[in-house]
């Protein structure tokens, strides 16, 4: 008798996980919100000048002033995209010449990664992660970009395992943050950015490099090209 009312629990239970008129919730779909995905050059940072496929995830509650990707904060509005499908762009992009695939944001750790890095793995490229260190890392990566923001400063384990370490430069104050945030890391290579639009920014950033060995300078020429 027991074992009946168990099978029919069962069976109760796998007719509501199987019933077509239940809404499945869309994060536990295999899918992503998506701001867009594109195949070009990686314009800044350590592998600037080199082919890569970029996915733009959509979300990021960072807020700073200067972003130039402020459209891609409110998640939701952004489509879901299924992961194979991703994938398949990918493949595409690495027989087209991308030597790498990039994901970026947004801030995409504000998604769940571990999916997206598990479907782009028999991609069999490179896989890269920007981000500003908010929040947990998922996913695995072969190269993680750290672009600390002093506003929301990022997670100590992200500090630990980046390899490269790009902090914005505006003003003097952000020379000591990046120093501070260096001083915290464990080794990365040390990128200094100016914005491409901003003549005393720069100033500041190359006057710091050249007195400074340890640290280089990142140009975003993405946007002096023109390109995406
Ligand atoms: S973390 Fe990046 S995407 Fe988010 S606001 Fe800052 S610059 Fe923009």
């Amino acid at each position: 008798m027991a074992a009946i009312e168990t099978l029919s629990r069962w069976q109760a239970e796998e007719t509501f996980l199987l019933s077509p008129t239940l809404p499945v919730p869309a994060q536990a779909l295999p899918a992503l919100n998506v701001v867009e995905t594109f195949h070009s050059l990686q314009g800044e940072g350590l592998h600037a000048g080199r082919s890569a496929f970029f996915i733009r995830l959509a979300g990021c509650d960072v807020g700073c002033p200067w972003c130039d990707t402020k459209h891609s904060w409110p998640e939701a509005a952004h489509p879901r995209r299924p992961l194979g499908e991703l994938a398949a762009e990918a493949t595409a992009a690495a027989a087209a010449g991308a030597a790498f695939v990039v994901i970026t944001g947004g801030e995409p750790l504000q998604q769940p990664l571990d999916g997206l890095c598990a479907a782009l793995a028999p991609v069999g490229l490179p896989l890269h992660l920007e981000t500003s260190g908010v929040g947990c890392l998922s996913g695995r990566f072969d190269w993680i970009t750290l672009s600390p923001k002093a506003h929301r400063p990022p997670a100590a384990d992200l500090l630990a395992r980046c390899d490269e370490l790009k902090v914005v430069v505006t003003s003097q104050d952000d020379l000591a943050f990046a120093e501070a945030m260096a001083a915290a890391a464990a080794g990365p290579e040390l990128l200094l950015q100016p914005a491409w639009d901003d003549p005393a920014a720069q100033a500041l950033a190359v006057a710091y490099v050249r007195r400074h060995p340890s640290w280089r300078l990142s140009l975003q020429s993405h946007k002096w090209l023109g390109l995406r």
